[in-house]
């Protein structure tokens, strides 16, 4: 997900927990690796005891989040998961209600984006950012045209983890998509990433005219033939060392 650059706060908020894979990017999931530790079942999907959190009140009246922070939400599940039909109106209602935070939803589930918005939705709403992510060509193929297409008034295009070459021409990106994040996978089973993927995606993004962002290498990272193990505290600071940033 992208840092967050002119707001001063940000907060993580977890509305539900749990998930179903659905494509070859959810192969090694970390919320599946995580529960696995723990003996939990990660493919059943509950609502957290953070779902309220953005509509939370101290006693003087105030928010608990303040206003103008960022919001990351749903990252041990996806906002658009068919399990949380249910509870979407609600969390979409706190989301209108905090029309002074930014939201951002990252999704692997944008085919599910028409069947889940609120009524008053319309071309989107201003402070809600979607993030739809691919991992590969056939994902690029089947996602793409849905999220170019979707009415929402921030969209940021998620390559991770990054599993092949990906050729974003045909599809005019510098005219709907705001920026490009790029990063490989981690942890023991980690597939490689391949630099020279991320370098097409770079000079796509620079020709397009939009920010890019190598964010991660993920564990296993192919550079000029040769293959890298990189821990995962080291992966953020080895993409930054690339200088593609921009
Ligand atoms: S969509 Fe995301 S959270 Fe759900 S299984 Fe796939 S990688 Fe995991």
């Amino acid at each position: 997900m992208p840092t967050p650059s002119i707001e001063t706060h940000s907060k993580m908020w977890n509305l539900w927990h749990g998930c179903h894979k659905v494509s070859e990017g959810c192969q090694h999931c970390y919320v599946y690796r995580g529960d696995a530790k723990r003996g939990k079942d990660s493919s059943i999907v509950a609502k957290t005891q953070q779902f309220d959190v953005p509509v939370r009140k101290k006693r003087n009246g105030e928010y608990t989040v303040p206003s103008g922070s960022l919001v990351y939400t749903c990252f041990t599940s996806d906002f658009f998961v068919e399990d949380a039909d249910p509870w979407r109106a609600e969390a979409w209602a706190m989301i209108q209600e905090r029309s002074d935070l930014r939201f951002m939803i990252i999704t692997k589930r944008i085919d599910r984006f028409h069947q889940c918005l609120p009524d008053d939705w319309g071309e989107g709403y201003d402070h809600v950012t979607i993030c739809c992510t691919i991992e590969n060509q056939a994902r690029c193929d089947q996602r793409l045209p849905i999220y170019k297409a979707a009415p929402i008034k921030h969209k940021i295009l998620i390559c991770e983890p990054l599993l092949g070459p990906i050729d974003l021409s045909g599809y005019d990106i510098g005219s709907w998509v705001e920026q490009v994040v790029v990063g490989g996978e981690s942890g023991q089973e980690a597939r490689p990433c391949h630099y020279e993927w991320v370098l097409t995606l770079h000079a796509q993004s620079v020709e397009a005219g939009l920010s890019f962002w190598f964010k991660q290498t993920g564990a296993n990272f192919i550079k000029d033939g040769k293959s890298y193990r990189i821990q995962r505290q080291f992966q953020h600071v080895q993409a930054r060392k690339a200088g593609l940033n921009r």
